[in-house]
C-alpha cells in the first residue's frame, strides 16, 4: 500500500476514463488520483475470460479520430472494428439483421397497419438524423465546449416522444428499445439527443464501431499501470476546498482521514458526487450539478461454450423490443475476424431506464432466470451453452439530456476556482466525452501551472 501523499501539483477526483485522461495528460507532473472504489475505470468495467471478457459498462468506441482513439493510440491500448452488424433487431420472434435499416419494416412481422406507421416514423427519424448530422457538424476552429453547447442546444426544446407523436404500440417498442440505450425514456430525454442516438447506431462512419481488444477496462487499466502509486483506490474524497495557495482535498483511507494540498484539483467524479464534495461551490454550478440526470442499468454478462457457429456470429448489436432486455451485444463478435469460428463466445444483456426500475425488486438470480428465458426462447442453440452469468446493477448508468439541459452548460464549462470539472455528463458522446473534457481539464491546469 502506497502511503498517503501531503503535497502534489495536482489531484484528480475519481479513477473512472474522465479522471484518468486527466492524469494520463499530467503524468509528467506530480498528479495524484483519489478514487473511491476498489478498482480503477468507473462505468468501463469489464473481466477478462481468455480469449474472450464478460463486458458490464461501455463498451463501444469511436475511430481513431476521436479523443478516445488518440488516446488508445498514444496509451498503445488496441482497439479494434466491430466486423459485425451493429443495428439489427430480435421484433416478435424473427432476427433482422444485415442489409439497410429502411428495408427493416418490410421485413418486420408486423401488420399491414404497422408497417405502414413503421414506414412513416423511420422516414421522419431518418430526416432528423440527416438534418441533426448538419446541425451538429463541428466548424472550423469550433473549440470542444462550444460544440458541446451547441449539439445539447439541438431540438431540445421538446421531448423525443414529442416528436415522434404518437405510433403503433410495436412500432414505439421499437424506437423504445434504442433510445432506452441511452437511460432514458422517450418521454424523458430531448427529442435532440434521441435523434443522435439514431445517427450513432445507423452511421457507421460517425458512430460507434470499435471495441477495445480484451474488454474496455483494459484502457483504465494500462492508464492506472503508468501511473503507479499515485492512483489511490479505496480513497473516497469528502471534501475539496479551495483558498489562496491552492486546493485542500480531505479523503478517507483506512478508516482515517488524510489531505492533500495541490495547486488544482481535476474533479472527475458524477456529477451529484462532484457536487457534493466541492465546498462552497457557486449557486449556478451547484444548480447545474443537480439538474443532471441518470437512468439505471441492469446488465447481464454470459460466457458460452458452443462448438458450432451462432445465429448472431456476425452482428454485435441487436436491439430487442418486448424482451426482458432492450438491447444484446455480441461481445465475442470483434474476435470474429475470419479464419475458423474458436468454440464458446461472450454476450452482454442490459435492460435500462424503465426497463431497469422494473427489475430492481428481482434478485439477481431471478434476473438470470428471465434473462436466459429470453435468450432461449430467441437463440435456442445457445440452450445448454451457457458456462457462467453474471449481474451487475448500475444505478446510475449514463447521463441523459431532457428539455431544457442546454441552460445547465454554460456553469458546467466554467473552472470554479482551480477546480475544472470533468466527466461524460457534460456532453452527449459518453467515454468521448469523458476522455475529451479530462484532457481538457488537464491542459487548462497545466497552461496555469506554467504561467
Ligand atoms: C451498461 C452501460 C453501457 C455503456 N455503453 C457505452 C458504450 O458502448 N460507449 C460509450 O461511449 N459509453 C457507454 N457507456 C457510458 C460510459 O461507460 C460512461 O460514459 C463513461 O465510462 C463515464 O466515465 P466518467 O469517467 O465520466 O465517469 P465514471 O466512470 O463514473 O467515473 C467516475 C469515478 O469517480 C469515482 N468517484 C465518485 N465520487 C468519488 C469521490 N467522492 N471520491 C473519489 N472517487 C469518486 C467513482 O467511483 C468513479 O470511479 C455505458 C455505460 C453503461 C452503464
Amino acid at each position: 500500500m502506497n502511503a498517503s501523499p501531503e503535497r502534489a501539483d495536482v489531484v484528480v477526483v475519481g479513477a473512472g476514463i474522465a479522471g484518468l485522461s486527466a492524469a494520463w495528460e499530467l503524468r509528467d507532473r506530480d498528479v495524484v488520483v483519489l478514487e473511491a472504489t476498489d478498482r480503477v475505470g468507473g462505468r468501463m468495467m469489464s473481466e477478462p475470460r481468455d480469449p474472450y471478457w464478460l463486458n458490464f459498462g461501455g463498451h463501444v468506441v469511436g475511430g481513431v479520430d476521436t479523443a478516445t482513439g488518440r488516446l488508445l493510440a498514444a496509451t498503445g491500448v488496441e482497439a479494434v472494428e466491430l466486423p459485425g452488424e451493429l443495428a439489427g433487431l430480435f421484433l416478435n420472434g424473427r432476427l433482422l439483421a444485415g442489409g439497410r435499416v429502411e428495408t427493416f419494416p418490410l421485413r418486420a412481422p408486423l401488420s399491414t397497419a404497422d408497417r405502414i406507421a413503421l414506414i412513416r416514423a423511420g422516414a421522419r427519424v431518418r430526416l432528423a438524423v440527416v438534418r441533426y448530422g448538419r446541425a451538429t457538424t463541428r466548424r472550423a476552429g469550433e473549440s470542444d465546449a462550444s460544440w458541446r453547447a451547441r449539439v445539447l442546444a439541438y431540438r431540445d426544446d421538446v421531448t423525443f416522444a414529442d416528436f415522434l407523436g404518437r405510433v403503433p404500440p410495436d412500432v414505439d417498442a421499437i424506437f423504445r428499445a434504442t433510445i432506452r440505450r441511452s437511460s432514458g425514456e422517450p418521454e424523458q430525454v430531448s427529442a435532440g439527443y434521441g435523434i443522435g442516438y439514431f445517427q450513432l447506431v445507423w452511421d457507421r462512419s460517425r458512430g460507434l464501431t470499435r471495441n477495445i481488444a480484451g474488454g474496455s477496462a483494459k484502457l483504465p487499466q494500462a492508464i492506472a499501470r503508468t501511473l503507479g502509486g499515485r492512483v489511490h483506490t479505496r480513497a473516497p474524497v469528502r471534501v475539496v476546498r479551495q483558498d489562496a495557495d491552492g486546493v485542500t482535498v480531505s479523503f478517507e483511507r483506512e478508516g482515517r482521514e488524510h489531505t492533500v494540498h495541490a495547486r488544482a484539483a481535476v474533479v472527475a467524479a458524477q456529477a451529484y458526487a462532484a457536487r457534493e464534495v466541492i465546498a462552497d461551490l457557486p449557486d449556478d454550478v451547484s444548480r447545474a450539478l443537480g439538474s443532471i440526470t441518470y437512468g439505471s442499468y441492469v446488465v447481464g454478462s454470459f460466457l458460452t461454450g458452443e462448438h458450432s457457429p451462432m445465429p448472431y456470429d456476425d452482428l454485435y448489436a441487436l436491439a430487442t423490443p418486448n424482451a426482458s432486455f432492450n438491447m444484446l451485444f455480441n461481445t465475442a463478435n470483434a474476435l470474429r475476424r475470419g479464419g475458423p469460428r474458436a468454440p464458446g463466445g461472450s454476450l452482454m444483456v442490459y435492460s435500462a431506464a424503465a426497463l431497469a426500475e422494473e427489475l430492481a425488486g428481482n434478485s439477481d438470480a431471478e434476473v438470470e432466470e428471465r434473462y436466459l428465458d429470453d435468450l432461449y426462447a430467441m437463440f435456442p442453440a445457445l440452450r445448454g451453452n451457457v458456462r457462467e452469468v453474471a449481474i451487475h446493477r448500475w444505478r446510475d448508468g449514463v447521463p441523459h439530456p431532457r428539455p431544457g439541459r442546454h441552460l445547465a452548460q454554460p456553469p458546467l464549462e466554467r473552472p470554479v476556482g482551480r477546480v475544472r470539472l470533468a466527466g461524460d455528463y457534460l456532453g452527449t458522446t459518453y467515454i468521448d466525452t469523458a476522455v475529451a473534457t479530462g484532457t481538457a481539464a488537464a491542459h487548462a491546469i497545466r497552461a496555469e501551472l506554467e504561467r
